[in-house]
């Protein structure tokens, strides 16, 4: 086997696939990058490369094609065309604004559609300057990673390219191109486009091509854009009830950043509850709260609701008749009517692996809700109480309690549920180092929390990108004890009190 047989390319070597661009004009255009003065690279993500066959780090040819400066043989560059719901209002054609897909490439029989955030103006770009700042790229790249690295869907990031180049947002910045990697980047705000302008050929057109692609198992349904409905529903429904598990807030929930194929998608004022806070909002524009914590089920649903009234018309017959708009819209209220009890059950199974719970009981919704009540009553850091609740013992439980205590303002509440969550463990004759082998590989010690972040951002800013790489690393493996790193696990310092995440980015 030759050198290319190791399969480890630059991309220039790549075989450029442009699947999407055969739905024709009214989807994309193709649009040139902007040229990035001095690109320079901040870091490539070992993992990411090794999906796509692509040398670890990148090389310097490889750079000046994510950075947009070096014309990339066989692939011309093109930006889709969106719609969508920001913060509950239609907002009109967006579209990508500042992103470019270079294309598809393929190892190892998956495609990656590879695509550049923040390279220049489109003819989406609308008042935007078509860049993104190094501040949001790193926010974005690192949390693309944490996300993957906790078992949650989400698009991932191959690297990060910086440059001097100053772009204006509350105060100068520097630009940075982050290279973005997913099956696909399709938005429900790529129903919604076509849908609103009534355009119901190219509709159609659009869900062919993502049945055939992602969802071909619906193919051979009796319903298949039923069937594709359905599965987008049960796969966001269980994509939020992970970030519930997990603490994460995403921060602008608008129709055009939910991705198709269930993903967590485009990265912006998101983050991690340190104290548990149901409504804790974590973009300080979202002056309403409308995507806060515990509002981000229920914001799933009422998307995946514009979704559905943008494919009616493909679940009806193409000259409609009263009769067969009702019997669609029956059909897509049914459909909906899936959301919530696949919600409940994802996060009831997430719940109980994170309290070890091996068996099913009647109470367990009952012990889990108590908990959530309690935590937040008490502000409790989150994922500091599920890792240090997997140290706790069953028979001989004071010390690891009197540890726990530690975590809560008043700790009787703590004693009282501990008493009951005892008694659970014991009806299921649960182990307790059994048990804690299990609750430490889905309950993290590591999360990307804010003040991690600012202190990356605040070097890499300075050129000094260590702690960006380290972050990617330690969050990659945020089960891991990773003993040298353990202040990365612990409670926020009081300086991160006052960190404030806005939208501009
Ligand atoms: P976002 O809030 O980042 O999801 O972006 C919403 C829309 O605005 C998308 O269509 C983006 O492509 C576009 N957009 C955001 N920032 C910029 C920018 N700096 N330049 C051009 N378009 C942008
Ligand atoms: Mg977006």
């Amino acid at each position: 086997m030759g050198l290319r047989g190791l399969a480890i390319s630059s991309l220039n070597d790549v075989r450029w696939h442009q699947r999407f661009t055969r739905l024709g004009s009214p989807f994309f255009s193709r649009v040139q990058p902007t040229y990035l003065p001095a690109p320079y690279l901040v870091d490539t993500c070992p993992q990411v490369s090794e999906l796509l066959g692509i040398a670890c780090p990148l090389s310097d040819a490889d750079v000046s094609v994510l950075s947009g400066n070096a014309n990339l043989s066989g692939s011309q560059p093109f930006a889709t065309v969106y719609s969508g719901h920001q913060f509950g209002v239609w907002a009109g054609q967006l579209g990508d604004g500042r992103a470019l897909l270079l294309g598809e490439l393929v190892h190892q029989q998956c495609y990656w559609e590879l695509q550049l955030k923040g390279c220049g103006l489109t003819p989406y770009s609308r008042m935007g300057d078509g860049r993104a700042v190094l501040r949001s790229s790193i926010r974005e790249y690192l949390c693309s990673e944490a996300m993957a690295g906790l078992g949650i869907p989400t698009t991932r990031a191959l690297a990060i390219i910086g440059s001097d180049l100053c772009v204006m947002r509350e105060e100068a910045e520097t630009a940075a191109v982050v290279a973005r990697v997913a099956p696909s980047f399709i938005r429900f705000g790529h129903f919604e486009h076509f849908s609103a302008r009534k355009q119901y050929t190219q509709l159609r057109q659009l869900a062919d091509f993502v049945i055939d692609s992602y969802y071909p198992e619906c193919r051979h349904q009796a319903q298949p854009y039923a069937a594709f409905l359905g599965l987008v529903i049960n796969r966001t429904a269980a994509l939020i009830a992970h970030w519930q598990a997990v603490g994460f807030c995403h921060g602008v929930l608008n129709t055009d950043n939910m991705s198709i194929l269930g993903l967590t998608l485009d990265y912006g004022p998101f983050g991690f509850l340190d104290a548990f806070d149901v409504d804790h909002v974590c973009n300080h524009s979202d002056s309403q709260g409308r995507y806060a914590y515990n509002q981000q089920p229920s914001i799933g649903l009422w998307n995946l609701t514009r979704l559905a009234e943008a494919m009616l018309p493909l679940l009806m017959p193409l000259t409609p008749d009263e009769k067969s708009v009702q019997a669609a819209q029956t059909l897509a209220i049914g459909l909906l009517a899936e959301y919530v009890p696949t919600y409940q059950s994802t996060m009831l199974r997430l719940m109980r692996a994170k309290l070890g719970l091996c068996r099913e009981a009647e109470e367990d919704g009952e012990l889990i809700e108590a908990l959530f009540d309690l935590l937040d009553a008490q502000q409790v850091d989150f994922t500091l109480f599920f890792r240090g609740l997997c140290s706790f013992c069953v028979d001989d439980g004071h010390h690891h309690d009197i540890f726990m205590h530690k975590l809560f303002i008043a700790p009787l509440g703590w004693v009282q549920w501990a008493q009951r969550y005892r008694l659970r463990l014991q009806w299921e004759h649960s182990e307790d180092l059994v048990r804690q082998q299990k609750m430490w590989r889905v309950n993290p010690k590591y999360v990307l929390r804010q003040h991690l972040l600012e202190v990356a951002i605040a070097q890499a800013k300075q050129k000094d990108f260590s702690e960006v790489i380290k972050l990617r690393e330690i969050m990659t493996h945020p089960f891991d004890e990773q003993a040298q790193y353990a202040s990365y696990a612990d409670l926020p310092p009081a300086w991160a009190s006052t960190l404030c995440v806005s939208c501009s980015s």
